[in-house]
């Protein structure tokens, strides 16, 4: 097995002013930020959180190998807090897969309630456990799934990144199979769109993950677009994990300072890398003019010199 393609898309949604989300589309690595606080202080944490994952390398294995990341996140927020009273209390929920093709695995670690699935048959499996209160008064037997759904305090949350000193993070590993797609997102995506939607959004749009991604964000803006809404998407195929990645991946991770879009770069790749030889071809056809007019010119020269020489 090995990543097929993976897509991500994040939008404002139609209630809110700003966007305090903030996803990873990095092949093996794939996040989603939901950052909290007051004035721009949510954007602040997520993007702290951003660009800690994003200094993973390959060195970074494992559900472990994110977790510490997050650790090294939750610091970095928690510090910047403490020294910026315009950022206090900030904080930001994470939840963060990496694939390790290798061994036909994705390491998830979270905290807070953005949610990781796997699509696996048509049937979707919530793999994290939300932090939040109503998650917490469900599995007390207080509230139903049901309630939960429609709870007024469903968004609060029990864990984030950076609103303490230290943080627990949850951290598994899960199997991956080709066929699967994982997604993960934020609350302003699963608050709004049943998992029976999602599944069926997400196999609708089988063949472009970027348009499922969008679709999920039409999905969720159709039900009233409450809060911000990201989504990341990333599938498994068969083929070999220790070949260099093939035709799909390899422009996605080329290109993969913005946001990923795995098959529409690969076909504005192919061109390009064809121009190479189209170009060197325009090159030989220029440089044959000037050697021509030089043989005509010897030729010319030759013949005035020829007859200079007679006529005298
Ligand atoms: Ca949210």
């Amino acid at each position: 097995m090995r990543l097929g393609s993976a897509a991500g898309v994040t939008d404002t949604g139609r209630r809110r002013l700003r966007n305090e989300d903030a996803f990873i589309c990095e092949p093996p690595l794939f996040a989603v930020a939901d950052g909290m606080g007051g004035a721009r202080a949510g954007e602040i944490a997520a993007g702290l959180a951003a660009a800690a994952l994003e200094e993973a390398g390959a060195e970074t294995r494992g559900a472990e190998g994110i977790t510490a990341l997050l650790v090294e996140a939750n610091r970095r927020i928690w510090e910047r807090s403490v020294q910026d009273p315009a950022t206090a209390g900030m904080g930001t929920t994470v939840t963060a897969a990496l694939l390790d093709a290798a061994t036909g695995t994705v390491g998830v670690a979270h905290v807070g309630d953005s949610r990781a699935y796997r699509l696996r048959g048509g049937a979707l499996e919530q793999l994290t456990t939300d932090h939040s209160l109503v998650a917490e008064l469900v599995e007390s037997g207080v509230l139903s799934p049901e309630e939960a759904e429609r709870h007024p305090q469903r968004s609060a949350i029990t864990r984030a990144l950076g609103t303490e000193a230290t943080v627990d993070v949850d951290a598994f590993t899960v199997g991956a199979e080709p066929g699967d797609v994982f997604l993960i997102c934020s609350d302003g995506l699963s608050n709004m769109v049943s998992d029976d939607e999602i599944a069926a959004v997400v196999s609708e749009a089988r063949g472009s993950l970027a348009d499922a991604g969008e679709a999920l964000v039409s999905a969720a803006n159709a039900h009233g677009g409450e809060d911000n809404i990201t989504v990341v998407l990333f599938e498994i195929v068969a083929g070999d994990p220790e070949a260099p990645p093939p035709s799909v991946p390899a422009p996605a991770t080329a290109t993969a300072d913005g946001v990923g879009d795995g098959p529409g770069e690969t076909q504005s790749a192919e061109p390009l890398a064809s121009g190479g030889p189209l170009r060197r071809h325009g090159a030989g056809a220029g440089g044959r003019l000037p050697a021509i007019l030089l043989i005509v010119a010897v030729l010319v020269l030759g013949i005035l010199v020829l007859y200079w020489g007679v006529s005298r």
